[in-house]
C-alpha cells in the first residue's frame, strides 16, 4: 500500500477517535477513574493528528485538509467498484488493477481518497 495512503487511513482513524472522545458523555461522570483526563487525551490526539498531517505530501495534504473540512470522511473504501463515500461506481479499469492501493487515487465523483478492499 502507498505510504501516503497508509498515513491517510491512520489519520482518518484518529479523527474518528477524536469524534468519539468528544461525544462520549460517560467520560464526564468520573474523570478520576481514567489514567488520562479526556482533555489531555484530546490534546495528545490533536498533536498526533497534526504531526501526521505534516508528513503528507503537499498536494495530498491540501486535498485532505479541504476534504476534512467539508466531509465526514476524507478516505473511502471501494467495494465491488463502488466508492463508499458517495456510492457511485469508480472506473472499472482502476479496481481490477493489481497494486491499485500502491498509488493515490481519488473518486471522480466526490473527490475522496480511495482504497480498495475487495
Ligand atoms: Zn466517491
Amino acid at each position: 500500500m502507498h505510504p501516503q495512503l497508509e498515513l491517510l487511513l491512520e489519520l482518518q482513524d484518529m479523527h474518528a477517535q477524536r469524534q468519539a472522545l468528544r461525544d462520549e458523555p460517560l467520560r464526564k461522570v468520573e474523570e478520576e477513574v481514567f489514567d488520562l483526563r479526556p482533555v489531555e487525551a484530546l490534546e495528545l490526539l490533536d498533536a498526533k493528528i497534526e504531526e501526521l498531517t505534516e508528513r503528507l505530501d503537499p498536494t495530498v495534504q491540501r486535498r485532505y485538509v479541504d476534504l476534512s473540512e467539508t466531509l465526514d470522511r476524507a478516505v473511502a473504501p471501494v467495494l465491488n467498484g463502488i466508492c463508499y463515500g458517495c456510492f457511485v461506481a469508480t472506473p472499472t479499469a482502476w479496481s481490477s488493477e493489481a497494486g491499485r492501493n500502491d498509488r493515490i487515487t481519488v473518486c471522480a465523483h466526490c473527490g475522496r481518497f480511495l482504497y480498495y478492499v475487495d
